[in-house]
Order: structure tokens, then C-alpha cells, then sequence
């Protein structure tokens, strides 16, 4: 099975588009979506609408869309994720938000080799940064390949019998990852609609399980649409300045 998956779009419209048409250039057959679809950008209704009409294989909520639909207060977030949460939750249509707000909480199992999470395994808000994170993550992991967002950086940790890797932040962007029988992967491939690891493309990636291979993907797309869209919206100038610095 050749999987799509997508994590932290955050109502990036333009984002998500040319991840979708890049990726159907690669093929794919299922979509695999890990979170946050809404917060930060102009966008959450097209994203949502986008979403849907891909009929995700699997999906788990993030925090963003728990906060963005009234499942839960902003109080965790600071004062331009939280104006940004309200900005959202006012422009969501009522049928939108009712589906945000059904989304389920991870973890869910896929098939026998994928597990998919918004944060981690262990608790769907928690941050996996570093190895003492990862290895907590990867124990409780229930299956070979356990997919992770919410921290927006593209991150693989690799957990065999014998040692246990970490490979940082994949700043060159486009990474392959082959999966060795009897070891244990935690990757985030990054996020689609606001990356913070410095390379303001797109990021995404493609699981094939058949070929037990991960491709972990980069990609231009227009920020300055995305951009003046934020600045239109009222949204705080902020969150269209990060775009382009990737951070
Ligand atoms: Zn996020």
C-alpha cells in the first residue's frame, strides 16, 4: 500500500494543493492525515472541504482542531496561536466544525505495520523533540512504523534491537528511509502548512508499505498567495512572516 501522508496543514490552502498535485504525480493510493488542519492560516474551511474529499484512510484530531471548533479552550496557546484559534472558529462553517470536532484521538493502528498520532503514542498533545521523547514513543509504538506531527519539524528515530539512532532535523528536505525487518521507526514528516525547521517549503511525505520504504518530501509552493491571504484575513501579520522563513 502506498501512502499519502499529510500532518499539520494549518488551513494552508496553497500548501496543501501542491503537496495534492505533486503527489499525484508520485501515486499513491490512501491518504494518512495526522492533525491539525486548521489554525494559523486563511484557509480552514478549503482545507477542511480538501480533506474530506480525499476520504482519509485514517485521521486523528490535533490540538489546533480541538481548539479551532470549541472542543477545548485555547489556554495552552500563546496570544497569536489563541487569536488565530478564535479568527478560525468564527469563520468555520457550523457543518465543518462539527466535523472537526468529531475527529477521533490517536493513536490508531492503519494496518500491521503503520500507527499514526498527532503528538505521540502515549498522549495526542505531547511533543516528541528529542531521543528521551522518541524512545518512550517507540516502546508503547504498537506497530513497526508509528507516524507523528504537532512539532513541525521532519524528524526520523529509529529504535532496533541492538542501538537506537536519531536523525535530526532533515534541513536538506528530501530524505529516503527503508524499513530494516525487526527495528522500530518514529517519523514526523514534517508539516504541509507552517514548517519551523528553517526550510519554509512544504513538507510531506509518501509510506510505501510493500517496498517498506518512507520518502520524506520538500516542496515549493507559492507562500506569497499564502501570505497576503493571512495579512487580508485580519489574521496576525506574524503568522505570514513565518512562512517565508520557515521557522
Ligand atoms: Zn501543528
Amino acid at each position: 500500500m502506498r501512502y499519502l501522508v499529510l500532518t499539520d496543514i494549518h488551513a494552508n490552502l496553497e500548501a496543501l494543493d501542491a503537496v495534492l498535485a505533486d503527489a499525484r504525480v508520485r501515486g499513491y493510493a490512501k491518504t494518512l492525515v495526522l492533525g491539525d488542519l486548521v489554525g494559523y492560516g486563511a484557509d480552514p474551511n478549503a482545507v477542511v472541504e480538501r480533506v474530506r474529499a480525499l476520504a482519509p484512510a485514517a485521521i486523528v484530531r490535533g490540538n489546533h482542531d480541538k481548539v479551532a471548533c470549541g472542543l477545548e479552550q485555547a489556554d495552552g496557546f500563546n496570544t497569536v496561536a489563541k487569536s488565530a484559534a478564535r479568527w478560525t472558529l468564527d469563520v468555520l462553517t457550523p457543518e465543518y466544525r462539527q466535523w472537526l470536532a468529531a475527529l477521533p484521538e490517536g493513536p490508531i493502528d492503519v494496518d500491521d505495520t503503520v500507527q499514526i498520532c498527532h503528538g505521540s503514542p502515549f498522549d495526542e498533545d505531547a511533543y516528541i523533540f528529542d531521543e528521551l521523547d522518541a524512545v518512550r514513543a517507540l516502546k508503547v509504538a504498537t506497530r513497526p512504523l508509528c507516524l507523528f506531527g504537532h512539532t513541525h519539524y521532519p524528524m526520523t528515530f529509529e529504535l532496533s534491537a541492538e542501538t537506537f539512532d536519531s536523525a535530526g532535523p532533515a534541513t536538506a528536505g528530501e530524505a529516503q528511509l527503508e524499513l530494516k525487518p525487526g527495528s522500530k521507526y518514529l517519523v514526523n514528516p514534517g508539516s504541509v502548512g507552517q514548517p519551523r525547521d528553517g526550510d519554509p517549503r512544504a513538507a510531506y511525505a509518501i509510506v510505501d508499505t510493500d517496498h517498506r520504504s518512507v520518502e520524506l518530501i520538500r516542496l515549493k509552493y507559492s507562500i506569497e498567495d499564502a501570505q497576503s491571504k493571512v495579512i487580508r484575513a485580519g489574521l496576525p501579520e506574524v503568522l505570514a512572516q513565518r512562512l517565508a522563513i520557515g521557522r
